[in-house]
């Protein structure tokens, strides 16, 4: 990862504003950009986290760039630090909210993380996961219910993958990068070799692709690291320039951050396959094989890293699930892992 002299930025219309997030799984501050539009105005993509601190940040830096009219809200994914303020704006603007619609229900609210939790309550007990840890998990996500208010559906648009965005200084166009989350879009231009890369490609922690079931939980199951991977090789195919990510400074260095981002997932495959050896697990059983310490604010997280590793070995065939009584559970199917001894990276939400 090199850092990227962001001085450019303001000659083709563009403005990082870094607002506050109230929770530490985010990794930093999450960056909402204004971008000039053709015939005045902006266009925010993102829109800082929904509290009093998160929109007053985004209005201060938005007032020092004398940017006073919104016309469009993108939203790169449903996120709260990335959507919270994004009705609020709406409202008072008038413009309107465009999302991919995979993420579309995110931002109405209704597959919100913890409503998820409550409806899916015996997809995570399948993966093992106790009762009484699962009322922990959702008395804890509950709490996080306010850092973004619900969109209307009638300020929504569509976003779909290959359409052309015009600005003052240049055409984006829209990549469906699936993985952090089923609707995930970056915006790609080209002809200056810059991606918005949002929580897709991340410099400092682990763009952890998210247990998503928005999407269902049998065949259609959204299977994240699957997806990311994909994603993340459609990106590092990219001639790029410059990175600007959903959190921390633009930087350039991407295809050698996702080469280590890979072998990073590779290791912690190779160490879920040692403990299979072993014999058969739950995705909660794994989940101490591969984490020296758990605890109820980073569960989530972890089950999505482990189910994700899990779902890539399946797909590789080298683990097979086996169903019984309302849980799941996987088995090596012998081929030998490569151990992993690295660190873990901080997962982001
Ligand atoms: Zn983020
Ligand atoms: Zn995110």
């Amino acid at each position: 990862m090199i850092p990227v002299d962001e001085t450019f930025l303001s000659g083709v219309g563009v403005h990082r504003i870094p607002t506050p997030v109230p929770f530490l799984e985010a990794g930093g501050p999450a960056n909402a950009y204004a971008i000039e539009d053709q015939g005045g105005g902006f266009t925010l993509f993102d829109c800082a986290c929904g509290t009093d601190e998160g929109l007053a940040a985004l209005r201060e830096g938005l007032h020092q760039r004398g940017l006073t009219k919104l016309n469009r809200i993108v939203v790169s994914h449903g996120h709260v630090d990335h959507y919270g303020n994004a009705q609020t704006l709406a409202e008072e603007s008038g413009a309107q909210v465009f999302v991919h619609r995979h993420d579309l229900e995110k931002l109405t609210g209704e597959h919100r993380w913890s409503n998820q939790l409550e409806k899916r309550w015996s997809y995570f007990l399948k993966l093992g996961v106790p009762d009484d840890t699962l009322h922990a998990m959702l008395e804890r996500t509950r709490r996080g219910r306010d850092y973004a208010r619900p969109v209307d559906r009638h300020r929504l648009q569509l976003l779909e993958e290959g359409q052309a965005l015009r600005f003052a200084h240049f055409e984006a166009k829209v990549l469906h990068a699936p993985g952090h989350t089923p609707g995930l879009v970056c915006l790609h231009v080209p002809e200056l070799k810059l991606l918005f890369a949002d929580d897709h490609v991340l410099a400092k922690v682990s763009p952890n692709p998210l247990l998503d079931l928005s999407l269902g939980e049998g065949e259609t199951k959204f299977k994240a690291l699957v997806a990311y991977c994909a994603s993340a090789r459609r990106v590092q195919a990219l001639e790029l320039d410059c990175l600007l990510p959903g959190h921390g400074e633009a930087f350039k260095g991407h295809r050698e951050l996702l080469e280590g981002l890979f072998q990073f997932y590779v290791a912690r495959q190779g160490r879920i396959s040692k403990r299979l050896e072993a014999g058969p697990a739950t995705i909660y059983e794994l989940v101490s094989a591969v984490f020296s310490r758990t605890d109820i604010g980073r569960l989530f997280l972890m089950l999505s890293e482990v189910l994700g590793n899990v779902e890539v070995l399946e797909e590789q065939g080298q683990v097979q699930r086996l169903e019984e009584g309302g849980v799941m559970r996987f088995r090596a199917l012998g081929v030998s892992p490569r151990h992993d001894t690295s660190p873990a990276k901080p997962p982001v939400a």
